[in-house]
């Protein structure tokens, strides 16, 4: 007899040997139905497997992520399959999962083209219609060597898993593939699926080898969830910030500087209002700004340690024969500034800001608009501080990023601590401290947060800020590092209470991360419709026709004078034709004036994405339009009697 523990605490006997199939039908039948796979003591197994000592278990169905997970693995399987039996001259090279759906690899000298999707898919139905079991085959390393003889790709795979144990598994008695595993029961439990996209993509990413072909798919567990996927996915190609940056003037890009973005002057006023806005609340929290050099010599980059373990990513030049580098970050030119005087213990915390310009270096296939450029304005920020003083300077970071991050309304934000990354500078014990600090903020501010091992700063752990926009798309935006080892290189010291010299504790802290970046995710998150004091345009004034001219103009001060970003339309158009064109340009407001309002001292109101429209004085707008910036609100309706 075994005992097994479920995840409410339960347990159960069972004799030796019950599967976790067998288990999950004594369960419930409901639960055995449902069930794709199995947790056996942590790990992840096939329902197949047979429980043969006392254990803890929990069931996995398509609710759990991991069950998904696996579920889209299988469909991987399914593709593959489908594909070999239209093309039988493929090779199979490996197919992972990735973030909503998975994709295989496979060598095929016909191209794989859109117009063969369908005929894929249909193939892939008739697979998880005749819902044939999956069945698990294990065998030795040599043996597995053997069956494959004449496979690089396969055998390939074998080298790299690394163990002595290799597992096959197959649909029935028909299709087969190596694979770790673990995977659904039987090809029916499949959920709804599509085949996406193929794109090249060379073998382990490596440019000397074969270029194969990556067919993507996507899979969810219900039609219903698929539908909503590839609704978000037209929702999305709808809010391209590429597209609409162009649309709507904001910025463009050019042959001269692949991955350097041009911000066009509507597009300065939104980075100037994020840059006030992200001013004003640092000046609240006691930041102080700098400014550093863009380029400084190769030398300084050996000592911050970005020499070693950033290089590949770094642009150089010389000058006057000596050799520099451009800043990929900023903390090296912060840490010149503190040195440039002596400090005392009664400074700390001491907070420095800078909206530093870095260079990246980005392989010319990753560049993607405003989200992967090669050159970016950095929110940096770097707190000086005596040990004790961090985990409190780390509470206030977070805080300060979630009162930024609330006023642009994403829809939820979690966070990630990761911890120490192979390569590295600084000991063990250091590593220790500075993590465990991380988690006592986090712990104090009652925040759960997901651990990533070894994806930490080669200089110190770091927690990220993860939001999702209103697609549920995640971005990772902020960050708060802890660095023990850059002062240390730098030599850097302050005098303590008992006049001693000692090193200060370092904090880097980003909040947006990427202006540029974050303005293509608010372009997208707002579909262009960006909130009242984000707008390049704020309100614009039309008159049905020249009679109101005077009358137009007299408005179209009042709202100079109120400092909103204003304009007004006195050309000879159809009234239709220029709410048209502002509309196009995505303007909060509009005050259309005729010879009605001109006598009764009104406009009339039309709200961006509203029927109606609002007849008021124009003050009671102007107090309503200054509101509404003051408050950063993105919601523009309003009330008359307000
Ligand atoms: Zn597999
Ligand atoms: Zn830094």
């Amino acid at each position: 007899m075994a005992k097994v523990t479920l995840p409410d605490g339960s347990t159960l006997e069972i004799s030796d040997g019950t599967t976790l199939r067998e288990l999950a039908e004594q369960i419930g039948a409901g639960l055995a139905k449902a069930a794709v796979a199995a947790k056996l003591n942590g790990h992840l197994v096939d329902l197949s497997s047979p429980i043969t000592a006392d254990a803890a278990v929990k069931i996995i169905t398509l609710k759990d992520e991991e069950g998904l997970e696996i579920m889209r693995h299988s469909c991987a399987h399914i593709m593959a399959e489908a594909i070999c039996t239209i093309w039988p001259e493929t090779k199979l090279v490996y197919g992972p999962t990735i973030e909503d759906g998975f994709y295989y690899d496979i060598d095929l000298d016909e191209t794989i083209r859109p117009e063969d999707f369908q005929r894929i898919e249909e193939k892939m139905r008739e697979i998880v219609k005749s819902d044939k079991p999956i069945v698990r085959k294990e065998m030795t390393q040599t043996e597995a060597l053997d069956k494959l003889a004449g496979d690089k790709y396969k055998i390939d795979n074998i080298k790299r898993a690394g163990s002595d144990t290799i597992s096959f598994y197959s649909h029935g008695d028909g299709f087969e593939d190596l694979c770790r595993g673990p995977h659904l029961p039987s090809t029916g439990k499949a959920g709804s699926f599509k085949v996406m996209s193929v794109a090249g993509a060379y073998w382990h990413g490596d440019p000397t080898q074969k270029m194969l072909q990556r067919v993507y798919g996507t899979a969810w567990p219900t039609k219903k969830e698929l539908d909503e996927y590839l609704s978000r996915l037209e929702e999305a190609k709808r809010r391209d910030h590429r597209v609409l940056g162009k649309q709507l003037d904001l910025f463009s890009f050019n042959e001269a500087g692949p991955g350097f973005a041009f911000i066009h002057s509507k597009g300065m006023i939104i980075w100037n209002a994020i840059v006030d806005f992200w001013r004003g609340v640092h000046r609240k929290y006691g930041y102080q700004e700098i400014k550093t050099p863009v380029i400084l010599k190769e030398e300084l980059w050996h000592r911050s340690g970005h020499w070693d373990n950033y290089k590949e990513s770094m642009y150089f030049t010389t000058v006057d024969g000596v050799n520099y580098a451009v800043k990929p970050m900023n903390c090296p030119g912060g840490l010149l500034v503190y040195k440039s005087s002596k400090h005392s213990y009664r400074e700390f915390p001491m907070r420095i800001a800078e909206l530093g310009l870095v260079h990246r270096y980005e392989a010319s296939g990753v560049m993607h608009g405003l989200f992967r450029v090669r050159q970016f304005t950095q929110d940096d920020t770097h707190i000086f501080c005596t040990p004790e003083q961090v985990e409190s300077e780390i509470i206030k970071g977070i805080e300060l990023t979630f009162e930024i991050y609330k006023v642009f309304e994403f829809e939820d934000c979690h966070i990630e601590l990761s911890t120490k990354p192979e390569k590295h500078i600084g000991s063990d014990e250091v590593w220790e401290v500075a993590t465990d600090a991380l988690k006592n903020a986090l712990g104090h501010e009652s925040i759960e947060y997901k651990i990533n091992e070894g994806d930490g700063a080669f200089y110190g752990p770091k927690i990220d800020f993860h939001i999702k926009d209103c697609l549920k798309r995640s971005w990772q935006l902020g960050t708060i590092q802890l660095d023990f080892s850059m002062p240390q290189r730098f030599g850097l010291v302050y005098t303590d209470k008992d006049n001693t010299e000692k090193t200060p504790a370092m904090i880097h802290k980003a909040v947006l991360g990427s202006y540029e970046r974050f303005i293509g995710i608010l372009i997208e998150h707002y579909a262009g419709n960006l909130p009242l004091w984000l707008s390049p345009q704020q309100v614009r004034v039309l008159t049905i026709s020249e009679k109101t001219n005077d009358y137009a103009k007299l408005v179209h001060q009042k709202l100079k004078d109120a400092q909103l970003r204003c304009g007004c339309d006195l050309t000879d158009e159809k009234v239709n034709a220029k709410i048209a064109k502002a509309h196009a340009e995505k303007l909060p407001y509009m005050l259309v004036v005729g010879p009605k309002e001109a006598q009764s001292n009104t406009v009339n109101v039309r709200i961006r994405g509203e029927k109606e429209t609002k007849m008021v004085k124009i003050e009671q707008f102007l107090g309503i339009a200054k509101q509404k910036i003051a408050d950063k609100k993105v919601d523009l309706t309003f009330s008359e009697t307000t």
